[in-house]
C-alpha cells in the first residue's frame, strides 16, 4: 500500500523544492523503502519540450521520451531510479485527458465540471503513478497562494480527506534574515501556512530554508503560530553541495518524523553511506578540472542562469568528483566567438570544452569555431547531440573540404546537409506538430571494438536517451571516414550515426544522444568519466 507525501512551496519560488524532495525520497530508499516522484507543473503546456530553456530551464528527457520540468532529473540523480511519463503531470496533460473523455462520453452525460473533475483526474494519475512504491512523493510547482496550483492543492486535500492516515503535507518555506535587520523572521511562512490553510490544508513538517541554520525561538515561533510541533521543523540552510541536503535533513531526523507520521515501525536507521563518502570526496577534493561549456542558453539580463544546461552540469560534477577533482565549470558564450575571433584563444585556459544540445542557427558559427580550436588544438572535447552535429559540420568543411556543409535545420539553397532532417520528420513540420514529436527517448547503440567510446563503456551494446530532429546524412558517411573522423556507434534497427570520435586526437568524442541524463552522483556517466581523466591527463 502506497503512502502519500505532498511537498508545496511557500514565500517564493527557487529555494529548492525539487532538491528537498528529491532528498526525502533518498532518505526514505536508503530506509530500505521503495520510493517514487512526481511533478506537477502548473502549466498549460503539455510538457517541457515546447519551452525555451531561458524561461523554464533544462527540458529532462526519460527513458521513455517524456520531454520533462529538470526536477524529474533531481528526483533521478537522488533517488537513483529511472522515471518515467508517469511522474510528469502539468495543467495541460490533465485538461487533456478529461476534454478526451468528455469527447468519448466517458461522464455518461453528466456536466463535466473544473471541481470535481479535474482534481479526480489529478488524484487518477497520482495514483496510478508506481503500483509497487512505498512511498510516492509529489512536488506542487509553484507557490502557495498562486492561482494556477490551487486546484492541485485541492486534489491533495481531497486525497487527505478520503484517507487521512496515507497522506503527509510538507511545506518547503523561506525565513528571510534581511541584512538591515540581521535576524530570521517568520512572518511570510505564517502567512504561507495560512494560504494552505485556506485550501483546508494543515502543513504537517515545515522545511525552513534560510541562509543559516533555524534556531530554537524561531522554531518556537514557528511551532506556535503555525500550529505544528517543534520537531517538525526542519532546518533546511544554504550550503555548498545540494548532495549534502538527505544528511542534513537526517541531522534533524526528517526521515524518523516522517516514519512516526505515517505510523511506519520498521526502517529504523538510514544508510547513507556512500552518500557521505561522496560529501567528503565533495569537500576534500582540492586540485580543479576546469571545463568549459559553450553554449547559448544562459543569459538573462545581468544575470546567468544554469538551469538551461543542469545535467550536464551535474554529469560533470560526478565524473570530476569519481577522478577526485574539484569541477570548476565556466559559460562560455558561443556568440562571442563570432564577434571576436580573438577570443577564442580562451580556450586554451580549460582542460576539456563541452558543447551542448542546441536549436535553432543563433551562435552556431561561433560553437563550430570552438569545435575547430579544440580539434586543431588538441583541447578535449565532448559533444553532447548539438555539439555532435556541429563537430561533423566542423569536420566536414575544414577537413574533408566540403566548405558549404550545414545542417538542414538552418541551412541555405545551395548547402550541403551533412546533417538532414530525419525523414519522419519532414511530414511533422510541415504539419507544425512540434510538441513531443521529436526522436525522444531510449534508443539502442551499437559501439565499434577500438574506439574511446568501447574502452569507455566496456560493453558493446548500450541504450542512451535521445532529444532531436536532425541526424548525420549518410551520403557523407564515406567522406567523413576516409578523412580519419570514426563512426564509433551506431543505432542498429535504422543505422544512424549515434557517436563520432577522432582517433589521432587526446579525447573527441560527440555523441547524437544526451549521455548526460543518465549519469547518478555514484554512478557518473562512461563517456563524462573519461572525458573528465583526459581533461586531467592531456593537460
Ligand atoms: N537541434 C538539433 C536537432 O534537433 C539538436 C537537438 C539537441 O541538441 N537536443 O537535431
Amino acid at each position: 500500500m502506497a503512502r502519500y507525501i505532498f511537498v508545496a512551496g511557500g514565500v517564493m519560488s527557487g529555494i529548492g523544492k525539487g532538491i528537498t524532495t528529491a532528498s526525502i525520497g533518498r532518505i526514505l530508499k536508503s530506509r530500505g523503502f521503495r520510493v517514487t516522484a512526481i511533478k506537477i507543473d502548473p502549466y498549460v503546456n503539455v510538457d517541457a519540450g515546447t519551452m525555451n530553456p531561458i524561461e523554464h530551464g533544462e527540458v529532462f528527457v526519460t527513458g521513455d521520451g517524456t520531454e520533462c520540468d529538470q526536477d524529474v532529473g533531481n528526483y533521478e540523480r537522488f533517488i537513483d531510479e529511472d522515471l518515467s511519463t508517469a511522474n510528469y503531470i502539468t495543467t495541460g496533460r490533465v485538461y487533456q485527458s478529461v476534454i478526451n473523455r468528455e469527447r468519448n462520453l466517458e461522464y455518461g452525460g453528466k456536466c463535466v465540471e473544473v471541481v470535481p473533475h479535474i482534481p479526480e483526474e489529478v488524484i487518477r494519475r497520482i495514483k496510478q503513478a508506481n503500483h509497487r512504491a512505498d512511498f510516492i512523493l509529489i512536488e506542487i510547482g509553484g507557490t502557495v497562494g498562486e492561482y494556477q496550483n490551487s486546484l492541485f492543492l485541492e486534489a491533495a486535500r481531497m486525497m487527505r480527506l478520503a484517507s487521512s492516515r496515507d497522506v503527509l503535507f510538507i511545506l518547503v518555506s523561506y525565513l528571510p534574515v534581511p541584512s538591515m535587520i540581521g535576524e530570521m523572521k517568520s512572518k511570510p511562512t505564517q502567512q504561507a501556512v495560512r494560504w494552505l490553510n485556506m485550501a483546508g490544508i494543515q502543513p504537517d513538517i515545515i522545511i525552513a530554508r534560510s541562509v543559516v541554520a533555524i534556531d530554537e525561538p524561531r522554531k518556537q515561533k514557528i511551532s506556535t503560530f503555525c500550529n505544528l510541533s517543534k520537531e517538525d521543523v526542519i532546518s533546511a540552510p544554504d550550503i555548498k553541495s545540494i548532495y549534502e541536503v538527505p544528511i542534513n535533513f537526517e541531522k534533524d531526523h526528517l526521515g524518523e518524523r516522517i516514519l512516526k507520521k505515517f505510523k511506519v515501525k520498521k526502517g529504523g536507521n538510514a544508510n547513507l553511506q556512500d552518500w557521505q563518502r561522496l560529501i567528503r570526496i565533495i569537500k576534500t577534493a582540492q586540485k580543479p578540472v576546469k571545463i568549459g561549456i559553450v553554449g547559448k542558453y544562459f543569459e538573462t539580463g545581468k544575470f546567468t542562469l544554469m538551469d538551461s544546461y543542469i545535467s550536464v552540469i551535474e554529469a560533470v560534477k560526478h565524473a570530476a568528483w569519481a577522478n577526485k577533482r574539484a569541477p570548476q565549470i565556466t559559460w562560455l558564450s558561443s556568440e562571442n566567438y563570432e564577434e571576436n575571433a580573438g577570443s577564442l584563444k580562451e580556450l586554451q585556459q580549460y582542460d576539456g570544452i563541452i558543447v551542448p544540445g542546441g536549436f535553432g542557427g543563433r551562435g552556431v558559427e561561433g560553437k563550430i569555431k570552438a569545435i575547430e580550436f579544440c580539434r586543431t588544438n588538441k583541447i578535449p572535447y565532448l559533444g553532447l547531440c548539438f555539439g555532435m552535429q556541429l563537430a561533423v559540420i566542423e569536420f566536414a568543411r575544414n577537413v574533408c573540404g566540403i566548405k558549404n556543409a550545414q545542417s538542414a535545420e538552418f541551412a541555405k539553397k545551395d548547402d550541403a546537409l551533412v546533417i538532414d532532417v530525419m525523414p519522419e520528420q519532414k511530414a511533422l513540420i510541415a504539419e507544425k506538430k512540434y510538441g513531443g514529436t521529436m526522436r525522444l527517448g531510449d534508443y539502442k547503440c551499437q559501439l565499434k571494438t577500438k574506439t574511446k567510446s568501447f574502452q569507455a563503456y566496456k560493453i558493446s551494446n548500450i541504450i542512451e536517451r535521445h532529444r532531436h530532429r536532425y541526424e548525420v546524412n549518410n551520403d557523407y558517411r564515406d567522406v567523413l571516414e576516409k578523412n580519419g573522423m570514426v563512426v564509433a556507434g551506431v543505432n542498429p534497427e535504422r543505422d544512424l550515426v549515434e557517436i563520432v570520435e577522432l582517433p589521432s586526437h587526446p579525447f573527441f568524442v560527440a555523441s547524437q544522444f544526451h549521455p548526460e541524463f543518465k549519469s547518478r552522483p555514484l554512478r557518473p556517466h562512461p563517456l563524462f568519466r573519461e572525458f573528465i581523466k583526459a581533461a586531467m591527463n592531456e593537460r
